[in-house]
């Protein structure tokens, strides 16, 4: 109980001192006061600095630090990865793990199932979560959120990032952020830009009409920047338009800095400057990962008058302005209830019971029935795989993760007995050579098979944990294609001819080819990377204690070759990729050229169903300044309560400019219990319906008429309504 209070009031001191933080870097106290504003202490500070200790600011001291001035008072900044938890401590100079024993962390859904929940408040806590715990480790600066679009399913980084839509992109982000940062910690959203791929990632030079870059790419950026006041941005490794992002004038001056007006700094992925004057000049402030050009290199350059002092200068200052919000809050940084507490093991698994997508159910076998089902063969390694560690800067030392067979066993109790077979393992080809991730075997184990087959044969239900882990999803290479590895597809289909009554759980972070599952099986539910509750989030689902509410952030493609990028032979390119879909990127392709996917973005089913009536705009006409109110009723039509997620998407059929059928413009999550009805109101700014006119160089409103059209996925319109504009 005591321990209780004083989590809840270090909280609150965090969120009170956080606040005020904020305010105060970002808005100076008053002329009046006797106290000096921010960016006063910010000019005094560097009056009294030397040319040496400035620029010795502007690069990792280690791989996870940048220096402070002792002599001054200034603190350094520790960083830490990464999106999904705070990552284990690692040596000074390099990503060896100390193997401390005070290291682990809360183990929290990688960024594709927090962006199936289709819920910015979850976003928001899931920030303040994991900034409690960066904050109680010591850490001022948490890399994450990874926002990069979904523009292939087979990047390798699928499953750090949120969704192929920037809207959705975008709210997750500002929650996510917003959160953090309300907890004292600088958030540093990831990976700006256009880094949709890790193939050739370290020299691919990316290029798009300035109207994508835009409308697609960099959204979710610039709502980190205008709406959560993110403190800093992480340049990526690609080039784009023929230079390297972290000294890329257009990208870092001209758009992030003077357009947006961002205040904090810029700093490179870690070993991702590639140039000394290049970089300086266009923007980038802090070198990361590598100290070859930043360090002595910078201080010649400035003296021998390549780079002016007032742009040193200008980079102290916006990393002093990020190092006095990180040191204004106060917490008790060493009191570790704070890591890894119950509190936020319950927010993990709030986040990861809204992120899983039950995909089919034709034959009701979900909810288990206790009446009918008395033995169960769960199969599959990813019944048992934790997948916390690995992917890189992705990967977390969790002080726990439950998994699927764990939580399974938990909730199922004494209801029924559970055998478990493997029925494959991970099984890899010899590495040759360098390089990261590893070839799967793709050929069933005939022994494991049979052993399957026999125990699945006898029992009344049969559970396959299928999917991916880390070999197969990471960050520095993207998949072949979408082949479910280790000869699943083999297993799945046998078994399920021995025993019916066979659900299929996929676990994993991107799309994979689901032809021989959904041909051979009635059931299909969608799990994550889904952190250290997923397991208990997951059995839940599985027995009905909780009703799946999670919707595909991203669409899942019949074949490959249906997605935008691979259907144009636009992916992955060698030292240059084109991306000639446009803006025509996931679901906006798919919808535009009438390509029926897999399952498609905004889908997922419940245990119950929804019925929509009644849609109507508040107006008929509108101008630009306007919002426009649209209200639908929602019935829950089943006996038990459940979440709908109500989307709302625009078109302009009659556009003179090319455009997708649909876009999404606003969504919203609402739980509706059984047999009732709720009134769910959505609200789309008329300026939010501009597109981007290169000509112009601006967001520019099309006059006439839009159809706004209500939908419980984007193939699933419920009702639509044309509305004017002037
Ligand atoms: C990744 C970043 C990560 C950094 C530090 C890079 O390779 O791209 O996302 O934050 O490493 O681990």
């Amino acid at each position: 109980m005591k321990k209780k209070r004083n989590y809840e009031i270090i909280k609150l001191l965090v969120v009170i001192i956080g606040l005020s933080g904020m305010l105060f870097s970002f808005k100076p106290v008053s002329k009046n006061s006797s106290k000096l504003t921010v960016e006063e202490r910010i000019d005094s500070i560097v009056g009294a600095m030397t040319l040496e200790e400035k620029v010795a600011m502007l690069c990792g001291n280690t791989i996870f630090s940048s220096a402070g001035i002792q002599r001054l008072g200034i603190t350094e900044l520790h960083y830490t990865d990464g999106p999904f938890g705070v990552r284990e401590d690692v040596e000074k100079h390099s990503f060896t793990p100390l193997r401390s024993i005070t290291d682990s962390a809360t183990f929290f859904p990688t960024g594709s199932a927090l962006a199936a929940t289709w819920n910015p408040a979850l976003a928001y806590k899931y920030g303040t979560a994991i900034g409690e715990e960066a904050r109680t480790r010591g850490k001022d600066i948490l890399l994450g959120p990874a926002v990069n679009i979904t523009r292939t399913p087979i990047n390798g980084r699928t499953f750090e990032y949120f969704s192929e839509d920037p809207f959705l992109n975008a709210r997750l982000t500002v929650g996510y952020i917003s959160g953090v940062q309300d907890r004292g910690v600088v958030a540093c959203v990831k990976h700006y830009a256009v880094n949709n791929q890790e193939t050739n990632r370290g020299r691919i030079d990316v290029k798009m009409s300035e109207r994508t870059l835009r409308e697609i790419y960099l959204p979710a950026f610039k709502a980190a920047v205008q709406e959560a006041h993110v403190y800093t941005i992480m340049s990526a490794y690609n080039k784009f338009r023929g230079s390297y992002c972290a000294e890329n004038d257009y990208l870092l001056n001209k758009i992030l800095k003077n357009e947006w007006g961002f205040k904090g700094f810029v700093m490179s992925d870690w070993g991702g400057t590639n140039s000394t004057v290049n970089s300086a000049l266009n923007g980038l402030d802090v070198e990361m990962g590598s100290k070859r050009y930043f360090t002595n290199a910078l201080l010649e350059a400035v003296k021998k008058g390549e780079v002016p002092v007032s742009v040193i200068d200008e980079k102290v200052h916006r990393i002093l302005r990020v190092n006095i919000f990180a040191h204004t809050k106060l917490i008790a940084a060493d009191d570790d209830t704070i890591v890894s507490t119950r509190v936020h093991g319950k927010i993990a698994y709030e986040i990861a019971s809204q992120s899983i997508v039950l995909l089919k159910n034709t034959a009701n076998l979900l909810p288990l029935d206790f009446k009918k089902i008395k033995t169960i063969t769960v199969i599959g390694d990813n019944a048992t795989h934790h997948h916390a560690h690995g992917g890189f800067g992705a990967g977390v030392k969790a002080k726990y993760e439950i998994s699927p067979l764990e939580g399974l066993k938990s909730k199922v109790g004494n209801n029924a007995t559970i055998q478990y077979v493997k029925g494959y393992v991970p099984k890899f080809t010899p590495r040759k050579g360098r390089g990261y991730g590893r070839e799967p075997i793709n050929t069933p184990d005939s022994a494991l098979l049979k052993e399957a087959l026999e125990a699945a044969g006898k029992s009344d239900i049969v559970i396959i944990f299928a999917g991916n882990n880390h070999d197969i999803e990471t960050e520095a290479r993207d998949r072949k294609d979408l082949t479910l590895p280790f000869g699943q597809d083999e297993l799945i289909k046998a078994i399920a001819a021995v025993n019916k009554r066979t659900i299929v759980v996929m676990v994993a972070g991107a799309p994979v080819d689901l032809t021989t599952t959904n041909n051979n099986c009635s059931t299909i539910v969608w799990s994550w990377f889904n952190g250290s509750e997923g397991g208990n989030a997951l059995a839940d689902i599985l027995v009905g204690n909780v009703n799946p509410s999670g919707r595909l952030p991203f669409t899942f493609p019949a074949k490959l070759e249906d997605s935008p990028a691979h259907a144009l032979n636009a992916f992955p390119g060698d030292s240059s990729v084109t991306y000639s879909e446009g803006i025509l990127v996931g679901y906006r392709w798919f919808d535009t050229k009438n390509i029926k996917p897999m399952y498609c973005f905004g889908y997922g089913l419940s245990y119950t169903s929804f019925q929509y009536l009644g849609l109507a705009a508040d107006k008929a006409n509108y101008v630009s300044k306007d919002t426009i109110r649209v209200t639908v009723t929602v019935k829950n039509k089943g006996t038990r309560g459940g979440l709908e997620t109500v989307q709302l998407y625009a078109g302009k059929p009659d556009s003179k400019i090319t455009r997708a059928t649909k876009e999404l413009k606003a969504f919203k999550k609402v739980a509706i219990d059984a047999g009732k009805k709720t009134d769910v109101k959505l609200s789309v700014a008329v300026k939010d319906l501009a597109y981007f006119d290169e000509k112009q160089m601006k967001w520019v409103i099309e006059p006439g008429a839009y159809l706004l059209m209500v939908a419980a996925s984007s193939q699933d319109v419920k009702g639509s309504v044309t509305v004017k504009v002037e």
